[in-house]
């Protein structure tokens, strides 16, 4: 009984009078469900059906969600790949785990990470990532049995060494059009084929990049949603072209949008596969099946275009879908909840123990419907790279944002202004609207601070190796102008 139902998973007291071997070891035993932890990099909620979309972009994605629990105002700790991905595996704020910069930082060996709690308790664990910041160069392979590569490299000899970091070389921008996710999936695939008949469980990590910049998804998926588009735009050179912007027609912004949701649909069908995978397994009820994002990316909203530029919603308002028959309820959740909680919720949900220095906190007692008050707690978001040093409180009502350069701040009522269209200053006296987000957001400076004393450690140097940073020059990613 290697993976027993959901349903009738027991706490084997007798386990140890009968030679039971568990993967948790001691004397009083559960057995572990798997975990399959889908990222999917820079995906907006509000373009999956099942957060409202009218588009149909995730047919698959909403068959998930309709089983399990979808929290509806889930918020990334930034607007970036790095930060946020460190911040997924630690469960604290970019500020305390520090990697808030581009190549400059790797994360510290002396976290405890979310791999490495499964790996200590016995897991087998993997990951297999597609975007060039989730290299183990930045420090997030930590735990990992396989950490697999699948990123569209740039080959030797075609990168001008003078112009390595170049954000404007087009030989440098083509690395950006591949399309990974299939990659993604046949290492996935062989890992699965070992895992399922292997007498552990596993965690897997599942990093799928397509939906991130550009906007080239395979047919059918470039012309599913804009069949008789005939302009211009292609979706390739999205950011870099300064061609594409807010001021190009609608029609021609429609179709850029009709290509993102492509790859959407393109990457929701690939999750589809994931989950038939498990599913012809017979492992789908013993898994913890998780699908969020790291970060999103501004369409045009305010007259922008990409992420790595603003705290506004659109850059870090992620999903967050959690699917465990028999354990988690199918439910909806609209209180805000945060990026840092996801590590110690799948820590409770497995039966791990709690790591002291997380600063996030575990959703488990609402996913098993042991209390009547769902989550709901303000979240602090950072931008502090690309020349910027922004950071935002936000409830479920408002949102509070200070430029740190220059002691700048307003506040958005995200009742009556969901786009974030009016910032508001604080009135005069302090005491008028905004006030409480102020106080709320003082609050949270004051816990990062105590955060950083109980961390283990700041962000270690990173050791980039040059392969890498052509990537990440291809990307946006290293240096420049501050335009991403
Ligand atoms: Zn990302």
């Amino acid at each position: 009984m290697k993976h027993p139902r959901a349903a009738e998973r027991l706490v084997l007291l007798a386990a140890p009078l009968l030679g039971l071997t568990l993967a948790c070891g001691g004397e009083v035993c559960v057995d572990r469900p798997n975990v399959v932890l889908i990222s999917i990099d820079t995906l907006r909620p509000d373009h999956l059906g099942c957060y409202g979309y009218a588009r149909p972009t995730s047919p698959n994605i909403d068959a998930i969600a309709a089983e399990g629990a979808l929290f509806e105002q889930h918020i990334s700790s930034a607007p970036w790949t790095l930060p946020a991905h460190a911040a997924m595996f630690t469960s604290v704020p970019d500020s305390v785990h520090g990697v808030v910069d581009a190549v400059k930082f790797r994360l510290s060996e002396e976290f405890e990470t979310l791999p490495e709690s499964f790996q200590s308790a016995g897991y087998s664990t993997a990951g297999f990532f597609a975007g060039p910041y989730l290299h183990p160069a930045f420090g997030l392979g930590q735990g990992f049995d396989r950490y697999v590569d699948c990123v569209e490299t740039v080959p030797d000899g075609q990168v001008d060494a003078d112009n390595e970091w170049s954000m404007r070389d087009p030989v440098l921008r083509a690395s950006h059009h591949g399309v990974t996710n299939d990659k993604v999936y046949a290492e996935w695939q062989r890992f699965f084929g070992e895992a399922s008949e292997g007498s552990e469980p596993f965690f897997a990590f599942v990093h799928l990049w397509d939906v991130h910049f550009d906007f080239t998804p395979p047919a059918p998926y470039d012309t599913l949603f804009d069949p008789d588009y005939e302009g211009p735009y292609t979706g390739r050179d999205f950011f870099y072209d300064p061609a594409i912007n807010a001021a190009i027609p609608a029609r021609d912004k429609e179709h850029i949008i009709a290509l993102y949701d492509g790859e959407i649909a393109w990457t929701d069908e690939i999750v589809g596969r994931i989950r038939h995978d498990l599913g012809a397994a017979g492992l789908l009820e013993d898994t913890i099946f998780v699908i969020t994002s790291d970060h999103g990316t501004e369409l045009f909203d305010h007259g922008g275009k990409g992420h790595r530029t603003t705290l506004y919603d659109e850059q870090i308002h992620i999903p967050l879908i959690v699917h465990y028959p028999g354990v988690v309820q199918a439910a909806r959740f609209g209180g805000q909840t945060r990026m840092i909680d996801l590590g110690p919720t799948l820590r409770d949900l497995a039966g791990l123990p709690a790591v002291s220095t997380t600063m996030g906190a575990s959703l488990g007692p609402s996913l098993r419907g042991e209390t009547s008050t769902a989550p709901d707690r303000p979240a602090v978001s950072e931008l502090m790279s690309v020349g910027r040093n922004l950071r935002s409180l936000r409830t479920a009502e408002g949102k509070f944002v200070v430029n740190h350069d220059n002691g700048g701040s307003a506040w958005f009522d995200l009742a009556e202004d969901p786009g974030e269209l009016q910032p508001r200053g604080l009135s005069g006296d302090g005491e008028g609207g905004g006030a409480a987000l102020k106080r709320l957001y003082d609050e949270a400076a004051e816990e990062i601070i105590s955060g950083l004393e109980r961390a283990p450690a700041g962000a270690a140097a990173a050791d980039v190796p040059a392969s890498i940073q052509r990537s990440l020059a291809a990307n946006g990613y290293a240096g420049g102008d501050g335009d991403e």
